[in-house]
This record gives structure tokens, C-alpha cells and sequence, in this order.
């Protein structure tokens, strides 16, 4: 199909809320590792794509998929060591007590489960979430995602749900010059805890808010606020969906960096490289209270198919040492972008951690006005110079990068001094 036939049939057959990238749309017909290609053979450098994390179309994660589709693939109700083996070497990234998993097919999924396990395990329904947060398209997860319920369409959080600050320290209420600022926003959890006291089930919070802005919350944030949850017997729930499994460069998971064990782990996109696959790894404790006569059925989680693909994207992390490439790209590119925001006034912030970067946009770096216009402009052009970003951030002035996990110094190189000419 021509690309404006493709373009009119999916706005004639497909739900209009499904948007698509940039102002003129691409085709896109085939990847290979940190590219992609459009239908006249065109390459792109994906710098935001996180579900391929491997690089898209790993020759060893295809291979692993096929083999397995050849073999067999069928629900849980049998024993097959694919199962196992994966979640022996998931849980082998964790530490204790982490010992004991649920397997689903995306990360919304994941949360649904850890949900469950936090209101089963606590008996309570209340949840603490970030304000900005995402974790996921279902029913329940619009009502925890303030990112959603906060934006176009949404009808604000139900009065079980209560919202904390963005822990965000260039823009939010305490900054980087506090060196206070981790607990003053926990505070704002315990605060929560205490109006709310003994209904509060769980604290969910992604370990580095994503639609928040690519985030990194203060040092010491996630303890304090773990320590107030727990005080009043809350569970900890990390979502990890986007900032597992090496991203972060110095850990294998994002809230390693805060120091923190949390109760529930929930994992999705890069977890099999694009293929549907989520897990919960939880504590044998939680696991227990779970276990009360009413059955978890998943009729696809932890088919052996992906399992297999799952097994073969860690060993790919394990042998092409991505975390490392991670850590080491991404500081690279971090100084280059730093050097850009030296040059161009625009660029009012580069966070980050390993290939997991934010660059914000702003009018004034004193009043902060976000440049939300600019920073989409500017994802178009860099489009048009075949390098793919995009935007977020409840202000939508923030590029996000984090690009698969095999992006080089060259790519590094190639991005920022596009950004440069551009800007
Ligand atoms: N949690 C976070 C932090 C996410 O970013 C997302 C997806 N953007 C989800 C959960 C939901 O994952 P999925 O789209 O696979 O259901």
C-alpha cells in the first residue's frame, strides 16, 4: 500500500485518539539495531526508542523467537523450562527479596497485577502516585495516571488515588540548589500517609518519571518516601517499564541508583525487545497473601515464546555488555549536549542517567517559560535530518532520548550536532 493509502484507511478504520509521530507521518517498513528505514530505503537514527532495546531485530532475539514459534507455544498450564529458566535469571538481576514473579504482555498489565498484589496483600485500596505519572492504558491505570486523568479528556484522580509532587529538581518546588530537596518531597508523601492514615495500599512510582520530563528525582527521594509507605504499611511498587534492564547505565535497574529495595518490581516494553511481554517480581511475603483461592490465569503471560525471546534479550544485554555501552555512550552524549546548552540559550536543562536523557526547553531560563513549540519544531526538523526524537513532559517542552542500547559515540555525535545546526 502507497503511504497516503495506508494514512486514509487507518483514518477511516482506526480509533482517532491513536496518534501518529510528526506532522508528516513516516512509513516505516524495517529496523536493523538503532535504525530504521522508511519505504524508499530511507535510514533514521532512532534515538527514542526503549522497546528496542537490544537494537531492533537483534539477529539472536529473532532467532530465539522463531525457534520457539517452530516448537511450541502454549499457555502456562504445562511445565517448560523456558519459564523457569527466565525467571531464575530475571530474579538473578534483583536483589532479595525479590524472589517470586508474575508473568503478563506489556507493562500496563504489570501494573494491573501489582496492583492486585499490593490491595490483596495490604487489604486496603488507596494508592500515592506522582503527579505527571503514567502506567498504563487500562481502566484502573487512567485513574492512577495523572499524566491522563490530569490531561485532555481526563476527569481528575478518583478519591482513592492521591498525588504527590513531581520530584523534579529543575522545576519543581525544591531545586537542585536544595541539598534537602529528596526528603522535603517526601515529606509530601508522608504527609499523604498521615491524612490517609491506614487505607493507603501503595506508593507506584516510576523510578525516573518518563511522561514527567525524564525526571531523576532527587537523591535520597525514593528512601524517604519508601520509609513513610511503609511506616504505615503501604507496599512500594517501581515501575520499571521504562528504566529497566541497564538503561540507567550504572545499575540494571533505575531505582538501584536511589539505594531502595522496593516490595513490587513491574517491568514491560524492553523486556523483549518489542515483542508483547510484561513481569511483576514481587517478595515471597506478598507472593503469599496472593496465593488466597483465587486463581491467576494469563493465558498468553509466559508463553514459552517469550520467555525465550525474554531469555535471549539478557543474554544480549549479558555478552554485547549494553549496560556498560549505556553508562559510557551516555555520558558522552550528555557532555555534548551540555555543550549545546553552553551555546544555545534554548536549552534550559540536560538531565539524565546512561542513555535515559532529557533536554528542556525553555524561553527564559529565569522565569522558566517552557518552549513547547520549539522543542515540537524542532523533533520535526531533526525528522527531517533523519534522526527520530520526541516530546513530553506535562509542559511538552522536553526531547526525550533513549535510544536502543547499542547507539554509539558516531550516533552520539551525529545527534548532537544536528541539534546544533538546528538549534
Ligand atoms: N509504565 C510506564 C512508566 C510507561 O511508560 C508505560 C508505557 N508508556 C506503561 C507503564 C504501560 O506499558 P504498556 O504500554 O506496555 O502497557
Amino acid at each position: 500500500m502507497k503511504k497516503e493509502e495506508i494514512l486514509r484507511s487507518r483514518t477511516a478504520r482506526i480509533g482517532s485518539s491513536l496518534s501518529l509521530s510528526y506532522k508528516n507521518p513516516l512509513q516505516i517498513v524495517r529496523g536493523k539495531m538503532q535504525y530504521l528505514y522508511d519505504e524508499n530505503g530511507r535510514a533514521y537514527l532512532d534515538c527514542v526508542n526503549n522497546v528496542a532495546h537490544v537494537g531492533h531485530c537483534h539477529p539472536r532475539v529473532v532467532k530465539a523467537g522463531q525457534e520457539q514459534m517452530a516448537a511450541l507455544n502454549t499457555n502456562t498450564r504445562y511445565l517448560h523450562e523456558t519459564m523457569v529458566r527466565y525467571a531464575e535469571r530475571l530474579c538473578a538481576t534483583l536483589p532479595e527479596p525479590l524472589r517470586v514473579c508474575y508473568f503478563v504482555n506489556s507493562g500496563s498489565e504489570a501494573n494491573e497485577v501489582a496492583l492486585r498484589l499490593a490491595r490483596t496483600h495490604t487489604k486496603r485500596r488507596d494508592v500515592i502516585v506522582l503527579d505527571a505519572g503514567y502506567h498504563g492504558n487500562t481502566t484502573t491505570l487512567i485513574e492512577v495516571s495523572s499524566y491522563k486523568f490530569d490531561g485532555p479528556g481526563g476527569s481528575g484522580a478518583p478519591s482513592w488515588v492521591h498525588k504527590v509532587s513531581l520530584p523534579d529538581p529543575y522545576r519543581g518546588e525544591f531545586r537542585r540548589d536544595d541539598p534537602r530537596a529528596g526528603e522535603k518531597y517526601a515529606a509530601q508523601v508522608s504527609n499523604t500517609v498521615d491524612v490517609n492514615r491506614d487505607r493507603v495500599a501503595a506508593f507506584l512510582c516510576e523510578t525516573m518519571p518518563s511522561c514527567g520530563g525524564q525526571i531523576i528525582p532527587p537523591e535520597g527521594y525514593l528512601s524517604e518516601a519508601y520509609r513513610h509507605v511503609r511506616a504505615n504499611g503501604g507496599v512500594c511498587i517501581a515501575d520499571e517499564v521504562q528504566t529497566g534492564f541497564g538503561r540507567v547505565g550504572t545499575h540494571f535497574w533505575a531505582f538501584e541508583t536511589q539505594d531502595v529495595v522496593p516490595d513490587i518490581v513491574t517491568m514491560g516494553k524492553p523486556i523483549a525487545n518489542g515483542h508483547p511481554f510484561g513481569a511483576v517480581v514481587t517478595t515471597p511475603e506478598i507472593a503469599a497473601s496472593f496465593h488466597n483461592g483465587m486463581e491467576y490465569f494469563n493465558t498468553f503471560g509466559g508463553n514459552p515464546v517469550s520467555c525465550a525471546i525474554g531469555l535471549a534479550v539478557l543474554d544480549v544485554i549479558r555478552d554485547e555488555q549494553l549496560q556498560a555501552n549505556a553508562l559510557h555512550v551516555g555520558s558522552y552524549l550528555s557532555a555534548g549536549l551540555h555543550s549545546l546548552m553552553a551555546k544555545h540559550k534554548l536549552i534550559g536543562d540536560v538531565r539524565g542517567a546512561g542513555l535515559y536523557i532529557g533536554v528542556e526547553f525553555v524561553r527564559d531560563r529565569n522565569t522558566l517559560e517552557p518552549a513547547a513549540e520549539e522543542a515540537t519544531h524542532t523533533v520535526n526538523l531533526m525528522k527531517e535530518r533523519g534522526i527520530l526524537l520526541s516530546t513530553d513532559g506535562p509542559l511538552h517542552n522536553v526531547i526525550k532520548i533513549k535510544p536502543p542500547l547499542v547507539f554509539t559515540k558516531e550516533n552520539a555525535d551525529t545527534l548532537v550536532s544536528t541539534l546544533d545546526e538546528i538549534l
